[in-house]
């Protein structure tokens, strides 16, 4: 008997025994073997994957070639995605369009990468001999010095049931050759920012692992110290999308990181950020923009080279919307790596 639905893949990936069967499919399960590399199976992978579904039933509600894409590009670093290790998580977002078109929530997945992952990347580099990103308590006892010999004493206070509010994360890395690690040090309103940046603040693991996430942010920070090797940054790429890539459009569907960057490349148009609806929101602020339109000279975005990311927006409204900070004398600084950023003209 021919049966239609079989070859033909649905809009979403459905149900459980839906997936198992998806992951039989010959081209599914070719697919999913070549994705195995140095550090995965074939039989790890299509374990992670249940594991995944298992652990987060929205994953069922995505596309399978956005799902599949996801999975790769996590296999590919490495990193477990299965949701148990905080080495990489698959993040659903809404697919719009889709949904409108086929009256039933259709997800987007997206691999991003947890904070474990991002350490082992770093030790899979080479030269760090020690990276670590944890979270201080406001009962911990916590003192640091900065300048020439850097050196944090953090004890967690495990006497107490409830260590308090988080006060501040901190990440450090020592790498070889050198007796004193480089320290990064957030407050947790610097923390709280980046997380309003997100276009997950409201779900995924944000929500689910802020956590992980706070490490992950202080982290990242600190990854400026590090030489980045090309997994790293692929690491980084990926983490963008929970910060500034728009939802794909109907026809871009699943498209991975490698497109979305090229649609970059290509428009150079930046599509972070919150500045232009925060300045939107405003409708005096609109009035002024109108009634004074922008001096040819100043910039209408910044680059950040070490965390391959563009800001959309003028200074004042980068600063405002805590995406830049302003370090003074016309020095502009990238909130998520505290590195210099450059001016973009607009054109
Ligand atoms: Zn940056």
């Amino acid at each position: 008997m021919e049966n239609k639905t079989n070859n033909k893949t649905s809009i979403v990936l459905g149900s459980k025994a839906e997936l198992k069967k998806f992951l039989e499919r010959q081209d599914v399960s070719s697919a999913i073997k070549a994705m195995a590399g140095k550090y995965l199976t074939g039989d790890r992978i299509t374990k992670m994957i249940l594991l995944a579904a298992n652990r987060q039933p929205k994953l069922f509600n995505c596309t399978p070639r956005s799902f599949l894409d996801a999975c790769m590009k996590s296999a590919e670093l490495g990193l477990d995605f299965g949701g148990a290790t905080g080495q990489a998580y698959l993040v659903p977002f809404r697919n719009g369009p889709l949904s409108k078109k086929h009256n039933r929530t259709v997800l987007d997945c997206t691999f991003i990468p947890g904070y474990q992952g991002l350490i082992e990347l770093c030790y899979r580099g080479g030269s760090a001999t020690y990276v670590d990103a944890q979270l201080v308590y406001q009962k911990d006892k916590f003192t640091y010095n900065l300048g020439s010999e850097p050196r944090i004493v953090f004890e967690p206070n495990l006497d107490e049931e409830d260590r308090g509010d988080v006060k501040c994360a901190f990440a450090a890395i020592r790498l070889k050759d050198s007796p004193y690690p480089k320290l990064e040090i957030m407050t947790k309103k610097q923390l709280l920012a980046i997380k309003e940046r997100s276009k997950a603040k409201d779900s995924g693991p944000w929500v689910t692992d802020e956590p992980e996430m706070m490490r992950k942010t202080v982290l990242r920070r600190a990854l400026k110290y590090i030489p980045k090797t090309p997994e790293i940054e692929q690491a980084l790429e990926a983490d963008n999308q929970l910060y500034d890539i728009g939802l794909p459009t109907n026809n871009e569907v699943g498209l991975g990181v490698e497109a979305i960057k090229e649609r970059i490349a290509k428009k150079r148009k930046p599509i972070v950020v919150n500045a232009k609806s925060v300045a939107a929101e405003s409708s005096t602020k609109q009035t002024e923009q109108t009634e004074q339109p922008m001096a040819k000279e100043e910039p209408t975005a910044y680059h950040c080279s070490h965390c391959v990311k563009d800001y959309e927006g003028t200074a004042k409204e980068l600063v405002a919307t805590n995406v830049l900070e302003d370090r003074g004398e016309g020095v502009l600084t990238c909130a998520e790596c505290g590195m210099e950023v450059e001016p973009i003209m607009g054109d």
